[in-house]
């Protein structure tokens, strides 16, 4: 049995709330070293959120499995789960998890080539983090949206903008181990822009490269320092990019070694793509041929295993210049064939996740309104099932549940009246049943309207009405109902029955602890029954 089966056996059977703050850290401790086992537990975690209810565990969790996506390159997974994680963090107000899972989204869409998308999303994350007044946070979705920006050329001074922020951030909020993140990203901001100067303005590029390498050296200080092993690599490999555009090929070649000496006690095969693709450029520049080939060759084949088909055409592209320096010009030929096959199939491959994409986000539109829809209908049936058409009152079935819950709640004191209007089938013969309809129309509004908050008025039957009020007793249930009767007898009836006036009779009876219902409402019906007896318009309470 694995731990995962475990664990999920030991939550059903203690039937304790699961510790969801726990399950969320193992998912994000998972989302990186084990994206798929951590898409898996998710799964499982995300069931039991569901039969606990619990939206705000429901909510962390999908936001967990989206980037467990994101990392397995699952595209229309991490944006689909994101999205819902997007949904409810918005529908319960909570900034920090709607922020969290729109850089979600944005990463996801940086990956797609939908960079425009990517920055709006990003932008949107910054703008609700900001408001929480986390730095600490908001410099985490800086760092993320100086990533995105970093991918896009005209972006080079957006991208150093926002990661000098972020570190301004983490290091005001005493977190100077990120700051360190920001920092060596910054650096591959920079080498990026002195690489893409290089063809078009070597000088320029050469200055460029300088700028980085003294942002590079300093972040391997710093993360170094904050014994970050991965982000130490990271500004290593921005490092020895530097000293390769500066033309510093001594100084690239032992800083190479010392990478790779570090790769070795922490490997990682991402950051090992990257030390592969350096070292055959170095190997190029020194003039070492067959080596780089190797070292080329070497590097395709972790681009397989990472399925990096990018990376691959930026090697291909050094072993063009292997091939070529070799005097190899046949296979440097074919080698360029397949670089720019590799372009159009990239294109295509592209297209072709965003076209896959877009079906799939119209799915779930079209889920979520059905849903909606579903929900209104549902609504308005359980509207129709317990209310009255005619006068919009709760109708007999509803008073019945309310009456059971009353008279079952501890402490809970109410009087319970039964309403009957005077001489109604007068109303009908004289002025026809419809102006009967819109008299027992008038006095549902009437009755709605003067009964507190909290009472109920409903219609019993026919031209019966009941009136449940809460925390009367002897006392005041007859002066309630009172004002009841005199509001109704005061209104304006011209209009449906001219001259004649409307009143009504009631009899109420104010419950007893333990009473049943029925004896409730038999005693109020035989105090009504009184006040018929009496000449009616009036009220009377039940002994
Ligand atoms: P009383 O003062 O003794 O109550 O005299 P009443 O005329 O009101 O007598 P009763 O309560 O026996 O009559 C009720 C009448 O209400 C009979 C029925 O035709 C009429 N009625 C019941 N339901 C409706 C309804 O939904 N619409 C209309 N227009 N009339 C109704
Ligand atoms: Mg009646
Ligand atoms: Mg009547």
């Amino acid at each position: 049995m694995s731990v995962m089966e475990t664990r999920v056996v030991d939550l059903g059977h203690t039937s304790h709330t699961p510790n969801w703050d726990a399950l969320v850290d193992e998912l994000e401790l998972l989302q990186d070293s084990d994206a798929l086992v951590c898409v898996e537990r998710a799964d499982e975690y995300l069931d039991l959120a569901r039969l606990y209810g619990d939206e705000h565990a429901e909510m962390r969790l999908l936001c967990c499995a989206a980037y467990a996506h994101h990392v397995l390159a699952h595209d229309a997974d991490a944006l689909e789960t994101a999205s819902r994680a997007e949904h409810l963090a918005h529908t319960r107000g909570d900034l920090v998890w709607e922020s969290r899972a729109l850089v979600c989204q944005g990463l996801v869409r940086r990956e797609i080539g939908d960079a425009e998308g990517a920055i709006d999303q990003l932008e949107r994350a910054l703008d609700l983090r900001r408001q929480t007044d986390d730095d600490s946070g908001t410099a985490s979705v800086l760092n993320s949206l100086g990533t995105v920006y970093m991918s896009m050329p005209h972006f080079a001074p957006q991208a150093a903008r926002v990661l000098v922020e972020a570190r301004r951030l983490w290091t005001a909020a005493g977190d100077t181990d990120r700051a360190s993140i920001a920092q060596t990203n910054l650096a591959k901001a920079y080498v990026a822009t002195s690489g893409r100067l290089a063809a078009s303005n070597p000088r320029g590029a050469a200055a460029a490269a300088r700028h980085a390498l003294g942002i590079a050296r300093q972040s391997v200080e710093e993360a170094d320092a904050a014994g970050l092993s991965r982000t130490g690599i990271d500004a290593r490999l921005a490092v020895v990019g530097a000293l390769v555009l500066a033309g510093d090929l001594k100084a690239a070649g032992l800083a190479l070694d010392g990478t790779a000496a570090m790769l070795q006690t922490f490997p990682s095969t991402r950051q090992d793509l990257s030390y592969h693709g350096l070292r055959g450029r170095w190997l190029v520049h020194v003039g070492r041929l067959d080596e780089a080939v190797l070292t080329i060759v070497d590097g395709l084949d972790l681009c397989a295993e990472l399925d990096r088909p990018s990376e691959r055409i930026d090697l291909l592209t050094t072993l063009v210049d292997a091939y070529e320096g070799r005097g190899d010009l046949r296979s440097a030929l074919t080698t360029m064939r397949e670089v720019h096959e590799l372009t159009l199939e990239l294109g295509d491959a592209t297209a072709d996740r965003r076209a896959q994409l877009l079906s799939s986000r119209l799915d779930v539109e079209a889920e979520r309104s059905r849903a909606l829809a579903l929900e209104e209908h549902n609504s308005r049936l359980e509207h129709e099932a317990t209310h009255d058409v005619l006068t919009g009152l709760p109708n007999r079935r509803a008073l019945d549940v309310a009456l059971a819950r009353w008279s079952t709640e501890p402490g809970r004191g109410f009087a319970c009246a039964l309403l009957d209007i005077d001489h109604f089938k007068r109303v009908n013969d004289q002025w026809s049943h419809q102006v009967g309809d819109h008299v027992l129309a008038r006095l549902g509004t009437l009755l709605h309207d003067l009964v507190r908050d909290g009472d109920v008025a409903a219609r019993y039957g026919g031209e019966e009405f009941a009136i449940l009020l809460d925390g009367l007793n002897d006392a005041n249930a007859t002066d309630a109902l009172e004002r009841i009767r005199q509001a109704i007898a005061a209104h304006e009836w011209d209009d449906l029955t001219p001259g004649a006036g409307l009143t009504v009779s009631m009899g109420v009876a104010v419950h007893q602890p333990n009473e049943p219902i029925e004896s409730l409402l038999s005693r109020a019906d035989a105090a009504l029954y009184e006040v018929k007896h009496n000449g009616r318009n009036g009220v009377r309470l039940a002994r």
